[in-house]
C-alpha cells in the first residue's frame, strides 16, 4: 500500500457518522414508530438514528436494539429534563427526580447498545424566569460527574448540548460548556454544538468551534428556523470549515421540526408551532446530500 493509498483510507476510515433526529420521521417511540424510523433513516443514507428519550415508558429497549442493529445503523440518544424533575434546581426532591430519569436514561442507553447520551441533561428544556443559581449549578456538577463515572463503566459518553436562552439558563455558549465541563472533571463528558443554537447565542459559527476543539463530541446541523437546510440565513461553510479546522470526526446529526411531526411532549418544549415541511423523506434526503457537499467542500480546502 502506497502512502496515498494509507492516507485515503484513513480518511474513509475518519468519516463523520451522518445522523438523523427521528423526529424527522415519527413523533414517537412505539415499535411501530421505530421501524419505520429505522427504515427511512437507512433508506435516506445515514448512518445514525438519533432517538429522544422523551417517552422511555413506551420505548421497547430489545426491540428497538434489533431494528437498529438488522438495519447497521448506530444510534445516539439525547434528552432534555422538565422542571419538576431538574438537575440545576435549588430544590432536592426535584433534583432526585431528574438525577433518577438520567439514570433511568443511561440504562436505556447501554440496552439499546449505544455509547452517546447528549442533550440538556442538565436542566429543563425551556423558558426559565430567572438565572441560574450557584446552588442549582453545584447540583448540576455534582449529577452529572456521578452520572458520567458511572457512564464510563458501560462505555458511554455524556454530551453537554448547548441550548439557546429561551431552552435553559444553564449553558448557552461554548464558553459556558467548556466551564460546566472543567468542573464536572470526567474524561467521558464531551460539548455538542448547535448550530440552531449557536446562531441566537455566538457571536460567530467559527470561534466556538476552535475553542472547544477536540473536546467537541456531537454536532446537530439546523436551519435558524429548523427547517430545509440552505432554507435560512445560517453560515453553514464557515461552520464546516471550523469542523475540518479542529479535525472533529464525530457525528454530525441533522435535526428539523416541523408541525407536521408532532411528539405531544418534545414538540411543545421545542416550540415547534410552524409547518416547514411535509415530507420528512424528501427533507432527509437533502440535507444528506447538504451535508455531505460542506464535508467534502471543507475537506478540498483544509485536508
Ligand atoms: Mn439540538
Amino acid at each position: 500500500m502506497t502512502t496515498t493509498d494509507q492516507k485515503e483510507t484513513t480518511m474513509v476510515d475518519q468519516r463523520n457518522p451522518i445522523g438523523v433526529h427521528a423526529l424527522v420521521w415519527v413523533g414517537g417511540t412505539r415499535p411501530d414508530e421505530i421501524a419505520r424510523a429505522v427504515q427511512r433513516t437507512k433508506a435516506a443514507g445515514y448512518d445514525l438514528l438519533e432517538l429522544s428519550l422523551h417517552e422511555m415508558d413506551v420505548l421497547d429497549v430489545d426491540d428497538t436494539r434489533r431494528a437498529i442493529d438488522e438495519a447497521g445503523l448506530q444510534v445516539a440518544c439525547s434528552r432534555g429534563l422538565a422542571f419538576d424533575a431538574d438537575v440545576s434546581s435549588d430544590d432536592p426532591e426535584v433534583v432526585a427526580r431528574g438525577e433518577q430519569i438520567l439514570h433511568e436514561s443511561l440504562d436505556v442507553v447501554s440496552g439499546l447498545g449505544g455509547s452517546i447520551l447528549t442533550g440538556a441533561l442538565y436542566s429543563a428544556l425551556g423558558k426559565y424566569g430567572r438565572p441560574l443559581t450557584e446552588a442549582g449549578r453545584a447540583n448540576v456538577v455534582r449529577v452529572l460527574r456521578d452520572l458520567a463515572k458511572e457512564a464510563s463503566g458501560r462505555g458511554v459518553r455524556l454530551g453537554l448540548e448547548i441550548c439557546n436562552r429561551y431552552e435553559t439558563n444553564v449553558v448557552n455558549t461554548a464558553r459556558d460548556a467548556l466551564r460546566l465541563a472543567d468542573d464536572i472533571g470526567e474524561d467521558n463528558v464531551f460539548i455538542h454544538l448547535d448550530t440552531y443554537h449557536m446562531n441566537i447565542e455566538e457571536s460567530d459559527f467559527v470561534t466556538p468551534v476552535l475553542d472547544v476543539a477536540d473536546r467537541l463530541g456531537y454536532v446537530h446541523i439546523g436551519e435558524n428556523h429548523r427547517g430545509y437546510l440552505g432554507s435560512g440565513s445560517i453560515d453553514f461553510p464557515s461552520f464546516f470549515h471550523a469542523l475540518a479546522r479542529v479535525g472533529f470526526t464525530g457525528p454530525i446529526t441533522f435535526e428539523s421540526f416541523s408541525s407536521a411531526v408532532v411528539s405531544p411532549t418534545l414538540s411543545n418544549d421545542l416550540a415547534v408551532w410552524r409547518s416547514l415541511w411535509s415530507d420528512g423523506d424528501d427533507l432527509a434526503r437533502r440535507a444528506h446530500t447538504f451535508i455531505e457537499t460542506h464535508l467534502a467542500a471543507s475537506a478540498s480546502i483544509d485536508a
